[in-house]
């Protein structure tokens, strides 16, 4: 089997191993990112609130704080300068009661010293005006200017296509098994991707104090029996951080899962909330968050359900729900529950000391004390998704720290995307039309769509030419093939084309758009499929939802 040569190599292609791949490939590195799943983004990532968070939760002086407040206020140009949709919503975090008012003070006093800006306490009254949905019985709400959503896979995959676009080798179905310290010699395989527990009889030796840059590396193997050596790991495999952490060195930590439960409200609902609700219960403190999504549903998360250790299953919890349905009309009676379009539940990588069994409350990210090189990030919950931009930009700092005097490229473009995939094609090979904003002026003159690909057309009698899409640019990309988000025909044939090969549901879904409407992919999933089919000659029954093995028709 093959095996190829890095400088660094990201294990983990989620928000945090993308965005670390891009910021790497600023510099003259030969960088890799190797991800399990076909598809990157797939996991915590894919499943959260999606709120970036001003930074007044994180305690004054820790890790979190820092990053979350930067994160907060450098996030909006990142989107810009990968094209990621920003919405820029403010929030409330309103109280009922003198236990939430007492969290309230505490938290303007927490934001005030992480310096946060834009934020004050407001009355009931005010936040009602602005927010009249809310109940009478809110006393009072803390306001934060600076609070924002995105879609947090979207930014992932923007990150990743830069990064790939820079430079970066990108491997999806490519699950670690085995990390060998070649300095040391330490090495684990693995088995099973659930036995997360450190091998106490690994010995506790560490490197001699002589040893020189030069003369450690790690050799990384993988299921499909390629491997691959890398002078510098990172190690950001999110839930199995820990796993494959205690491959290398003694680590001292575990992760435990937990669900958390989510409730999506459909997008006819925009306008019913303007901004990010955190809703302080007097009984249970900060119970649930609303967040009015980009392209318009109403998110409700998220419940806290132990997961027993089960790091793949993500079943929706009926406790949970029923939980959050509750909690949320109590502070928004008048909330249409009846109007949930879908339910869905994610994992919080919950970090704990495997001695103690105590759970820690800050982001670990750190060089292993005994493995230079081997930098590893674990436990990176909430408010892991607004840091994500700071945390690459401190694990590249981490990593050039050991790799000593690296120079800069000048030819890094900040916004340029190359798809992931190995079927990739110029977009010129698929597409033979005018530019987009040639045909954009060229739509709004003659109110015609102006579609042409260069293939014939599937579904030819679905094209729709309502005046709002038209502007909006949508009409003139082709056939609409998702009536409720109006995904065309042709965005699906680019997403497919930029996609890890093969291409999945999911990964068409979370780079349209489809599936995400009022039907759930009920009336465009069978459109979506012969459309990968003619693309890419992939039968029927072997095109997947996300996972190896998901298949749809089977
Ligand atoms: C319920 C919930 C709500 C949240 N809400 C918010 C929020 O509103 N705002 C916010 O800022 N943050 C939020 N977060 C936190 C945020 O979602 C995470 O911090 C972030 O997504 C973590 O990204 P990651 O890349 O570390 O993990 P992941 O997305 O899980 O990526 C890790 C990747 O590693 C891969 N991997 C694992 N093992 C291997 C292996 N052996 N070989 C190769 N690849 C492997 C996985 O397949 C996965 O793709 C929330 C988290 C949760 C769980």
């Amino acid at each position: 089997m093959s095996q190829s040569n890095y400088d660094v190599i990201i294990i983990g292609g989620g928000v945090l191993g993308c965005m670390t791949a891009r910021e790497l490939s600023r510099f003259h590195l030969k960088t890799a990112l190797l991800e399990k799943n076909p598809d990157i983004c797939a996991e915590v990532t894919k499943a959260n609130t999606a709120i970036i968070y001003p930074g007044y939760d994180s305690k004054p002086g820790s890790l979190k704080a820092k990053l979350c407040v930067n994160g907060n206020k450098n996030m909006e140009a990142l989107c810009k300068e990968l094209s990621v949709p920003f919405k820029h919503c403010g929030s409330l975090m309103v109280a009922a009661g003198p236990k939430g008012e007492e969290k309230l003070r505490k938290k303007l006093k927490a934001g005030k010293e992480n310096s946060v800006p834009g934020i004050k306490l407001i009355s009931g009254e005010e936040a009602r005006l602005l927010e009249p949905a809310l109940s009478d019985k809110i006393t009072l709400a803390l306001y934060a200017e600076t609070t924002a959503t995105l879609d947090p896979w979207a930014l992932g995959i923007a990150a990743a296509e830069n990064a790939a676009a820079n430079g970066v080798d990108i491997y999806t179905s490519t699950e670690v098994t085995g990390i060998i310290n070649t300095a040391t010699d330490h090495s684990i395989q693995q088995d099973s991707p659930d036995d997360s527990k450190p091998d106490e009889s690994k010995p506790n030796d560490s490197i001699p104090d002589d040893l020189k840059k030069e003369s450690y590396s790690y050799k990384i193997t993988t299921k499909t029996g390629a491997s691959y050596t890398a002078q510098n790991v990172v190690c950001t495999a999110g839930l199995y951080s820990d796993t494959l952490t205690s491959m290398i060195c003694n680590n001292p930590y575990k992760i435990v899962p937990q669900r958390a439960d989510f409730i999506v409200l459909d997008p006819s609902l925009e306008g019913f909330l303007s901004h990010i609700l955190f809703c302080e219960s007097e009984d249970k403190g900060k119970s649930v968050s609303l967040v009015p999504a980009i392209d318009g549903p109403i998110l409700i998360g998220s419940s806290k359900i132990d997961a027993s250790g089960d790091k793949e299953s993500r079943p929706s919890s009926e406790e949970g729900l029923r939980e959050l349905a509750e909690e949320a009309r109590d502070f928004l009676p008048d909330i249409p529950l009846d109007l949930c379009i879908r339910t869905f539940t994610g994992l919080r990588p919950n970090p704990y000391y495997i001695d103690s069994e105590k759970s820690i409350n800050d982001f670990i990210i750190t060089e292993a004390p005994d493995s230079p090189g081997f930098i590893y990030l674990m436990g990176i919950k909430t408010p892991g998704l607004s840091c994500a931009g700071e945390i690459a930009k401190h694990v590249t700092e981490l990593a050039k720290n050991r790799i000593g005097v690296i120079s800069e490229r000048t030819d890094f473009d900040p916004s340029k995307k190359t798809g992931i995939g190995i079927n990739n094609l110029p977009e010129e090979t698929i597409f033979n039309e005018a530019s987009e904003t040639e045909a954009s002026e060229t739509a709004a003159s003659t109110e015609k769509p102006t579609i042409s690909l260069s293939r014939d057309s599937i579904f030819n009698d679905d094209i729709l030419t309502d005046d709002k899409n038209r502007e909006s640019g949508k009409i003139i990309n082709g056939n609409i093939v998702c009536r409720c988000r109006k995904v065309t025909e042709k965005e699906i044939i680019e997403a497919i084309h930029r996609m890890p090969c093969p291409p999945t549901l999911d990964g068409i879904k979370r780079r349209t758009g489809t599936c995400m409407g009022r039907c759930q992919g009920g009336y465009c999933t069978q459109r979506i499929l012969e459309i990968v089919k003619a693309e890419t000659d992939i039968d029927l029954s072997d095109i997947e939802w996300d996972r190896d093995g998901s298949w749809i028709v089977r």
